[in-house]
Formats: structure tokens, sequence, C-alpha cells
């Protein structure tokens, strides 16, 4: 089988923005087909379909001013720009094709603008580079069809903030390498591998695909060894507590504690709340936090707290060191119970105890 397919013949910049996200992601949908929305994607989606209502072409760049127009900036200043909606554009040079939510032209200035779901994000360029390279390659575009650009406008819907993204030479490179490599990977058949640990898997549409942590979890399992000649293997039925586990499977939660009760929150609302003596474990699927005092009261309480990932593959256990036993064994001293125990059992069974010399003259602390 051949690890190669046919190219696209133009490249959408959607695919470039999904590239610059992860190649994973980007040979999942548009190498292996695999389309599943999440919440993010349909809210994406309507954004778009609003500045969508409208298609437009962009003016001629090289087109003259009417000379009603010319002697109106002379009495009255400068022309509005032009805005122009749902623009669709292409190259075969670059490779690229892409439809602009929004334009705005003046002779042949223009500026691309972007519309994004969401807030604006809170780092030093106030933008995240999928973005910004998706924005770099409209601006690519928007010069091959003659007009000049130095900058691209980002706008985020939830949070109603604009921002600047500047054409830079560091931006227009980075874009240009990563339309090579994007267009090399759609004629990959071989999936790449998922992120290490990364947020963006978090809100990611097709995690429930890609299980990125099974993934790499499983990188690490050793081969099951030939079961040719074994026994089967029996199963084992644990004994019924009254306590239950609790999990928890909401993404983005938080579970604290108030005195001896476990709360899960998410922001301001609280979504449950259970007392200690009724858990058996806590355990916790994908991208939930506890809290260190809410770990320390489990760990106290030998109540274990189990990682799995959010499609609920195991990564680990956190346990207290449980000091019950030595307890106890304070306890039975105190009361004289090692003399009782020592009456109480035969003589063999006297021989298996643990020797009462263990424990230091002053007992267990
Ligand atoms: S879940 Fe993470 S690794 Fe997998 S495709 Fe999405 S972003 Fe990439």
């Amino acid at each position: 089988m051949t690890d190669q397919v046919a190219p696209p013949d133009l490249l959408p910049v959607r695919m470039l923005n999904e590239y610059a996200y992860c190649p994973r992601l980007f040979h999942l949908m548009h190498v292996e087909g695999r389309w599943a929305d999440n919440v993010y994607t349909e809210e994406g989606r309507e954004v778009h379909r609003r500045v969508d209502r409208l298609e437009h072409v962009l003016p001629d760049p090289e087109a003259d001013p009417a000379p009603k127009t010319r002697a109106r900036e002379r009495d009255e200043g400068d022309e509005p720009p032009t805005i122009s909606r749902s623009v669709s554009l292409g190259s075969d040079r670059l490779g690229l094709t892409a439809k602009l939510d929004l334009v705005s032209t003046a002779g042949n200035e223009a500026v691309s603008v972007e519309t994004k779901r969401g807030r604006v994000p809170d780092n030093p360029e106030r933008s995240w580079e999928p973005e910004r390279v998706q924005l770099m390659a409209q601006g690519l575009l928007l010069r091959e069809h003659g007009y000049r650009t130095d900058h691209g406008v980002l706008y985020f819907a939830g949070s109603k903030t604009r921002v600047d993204v500047p054409f830079t030479t560091d931006v227009e490179a980075r874009t240009l390498r990563l339309l090579d490599d994007a267009r090399a990977a759609a004629m990959r058949t071989l999936l790449p591998d998922p992120l290490e640990d990364s947020p963006k898997s978090n809100g990611c549409s097709r995690s429930g695909i890609c299980l990125p942590g099974e993934t790499l979890a499983l990188r690490q399992v050793p081969p099951i060894p030939e079961a040719e000649g074994a026994t089967a293997v029996r199963r084992l039925y644990p004994a019924r507590e009254d306590a239950l586990p609790l999990y928890v499977q909401e993404q983005g939660a938080r579970v604290g504690k108030r005195g001896e009760v476990l709360i899960v929150t998410k922001g301001e609302e609280e979504l449950e709340r259970a007392k200690l003596k009724n858990i058996s474990q806590l355990v916790i699927c994908g991208n939930i936090s506890v809290s260190a005092q809410t770990i320390q009261l489990l760990c106290e309480a030998s109540i274990p707290v189990v990682h799995l990932s959010r499609g609920h593959w195991f990564y680990g256990v956190t346990q207290g060191i449980t000091l019950r036993n030595a307890y106890d064994r304070v306890r039975a001293g105190a009361g004289g119970g090692e003399r009782k125990l020592r009456e109480a059992l035969p003589e063999p069974a006297l021989h298996i105890r643990r020797r009462p010399a263990m424990m230091p003259e002053d007992g267990w602390r």
C-alpha cells in the first residue's frame, strides 16, 4: 500500500489553520475524512453563518476613483472604506484558496477581518498562532490580487474585542513553511502522533476519535506475552461495599472540600457534593482539578484518587500511606490487648503474628 494520496489542487486556508492547530487533527479531518462536531465548532459555524449572509467580490484595486469622489475628497476629507463580506479568493501560485469573512478596502489598501468565536486569548499576542497564520494567508491572497496589506484584524465575538495582527516577516515565513508542510501532510496516509498533555486537546472536536492520552499510554505498555498453553485467568468479584466511587467527568470541574464533604464545582456552579464516608474512591476523568486539601483528606482517609483519561483509560492512582494497622496495634498494646491476644490464640498462630519488638517503646506516633 502506498503511503501517499493525491494532493488537493488548492489548499483552503481553513485547513492551514487546522494544520497549525494540530497535524493529527488535520489528518483525521482531511485525509481520513472523520468529521465530528462539538459545541465549539457549532458556535464557530454560527458566527461565520452570520458573516456569510452576503457574498461579495472586491472592488478593482486599480480602478480610478470617480471624479465626483475626488471632488468630495478635496472638500470633505477621505472616502469611507468599502466593506466586502464573504469574499472568495484563490491563487494557483500559492496553491491556496479562502473565503474571507470581511475585507475593508480603500483604493489599493486592504485589511482582512476574521471573526472568531470565544473571548480574546489572555496571552501577549492576544491571539493564537493558527489564527495569525490563517489571517496572514488571507493577506498573501489579497497581495496576489493586487492589494497592499500589512496587517489583518481578528474579531473575537465572545468578548467583542478587535485585535490587530501585523504581517511581520516572521509570521509570513512561518505561514509559508506551514503551507508547504500542510500540502505534504495532505498526501500522507500515516496518522501523526497526538499532542502530549496539550490543552488544545480539551477543546478539540476529534478528541473522542483521536484518543490522545490512550494512544500515548498504549505506546508504553509492553506487548502481551504469548498466551499459548496458559490457563484462563479466573475472574475476581470484589466484595460489595456501602461506599461507592465518586466519578467526576465534567471537563474543567474542580473538586474541593468543606469539612468531611467533597464538593464538585465548575466556575461558580456547584455540581455535586458527597460525604467522605459514602465515597470508596474518587475517580477523575480528564481535565479535572483536585485541591491539595482534598487530596490530603482523601489520603488520610485511605480513599484512593483514580486518574483516568477523558475516554476512561487508566493513568494511575494517588493513595495515602495508610497507618490504620499501626494505630490498631497501639490501641491493642495500650489496653493490654497484646496479652489478651496471646491468651486467645492457639500456639501455632502466635508464630505468624508480627513481632512486638517491631513497635517502638514509646509507641507509634
Ligand atoms: S485531541 Fe489533541 S492530539 Fe488529537 S487531534 Fe485533537 S488536538 Fe490533536
